[in-house]
C-alpha cells in the first residue's frame, strides 16, 4: 500500500474533476473521465498492491480483484483493454493522481 495522506490525495482528486468539467467538451465522456478518477481514489484506499517506482516514474498495480492483470503504467500511457480502446483507464488516472501527490508532497 503506498503510503498516502487521503486528504490530500482528494482534494488532488477534486482538483481534476475541475480539469475535467473544464476541458472535456462532451458531457458524457467528462461523466466517464470523473468516475474513472473517483475509482483511481478508491484503489489508493483499498487496494494494497499498487506500488511507485520514482527510477523511471512508473505506477505498477495488480488487479488483483477484478482482471488479476498486473499493469505497469508510464508516461505513454496503460495496456489494459481500456486504454488500448482509448477509454478512460484508472490505471492511468491512479498514476496521475499520484505524480500530483507527490508534486504536492514536496
Ligand atoms: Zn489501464
Amino acid at each position: 500500500m503506498l503510503p498516502i495522506n487521503m486528504d490530500t490525495m482528494l482534494g488532488i482528486a477534486g482538483e481534476a474533476y475541475d480539469a475535467v468539467l473544464e476541458k472535456v467538451p462532451s458531457d458524457q465522456l467528462a461523466k466517464r473521465w470523473i468516475n474513472t478518477i473517483a475509482r483511481a481514489v478508491q484503489e489508493f484506499e483499498t487496494n494494497p498492491f499498487i506500488s511507485y517506482r520514482t527510477q523511471d516514474n512508473t505506477l505498477i498495480f495488480w488487479s488483483h480483484d477484478t482482471t488479476n492483470g498486473i499493469y505497469e503504467v508510464t508516461e505513454k500511457g496503460c495496456e489494459c483493454k481500456a486504454a488500448r480502446k482509448h477509454q478512460p483507464c484508472k490505471h492511468a488516472a491512479a498514476r496521475k493522481l499520484y505524480r500530483r501527490y507527490l508534486e504536492t508532497a514536496q
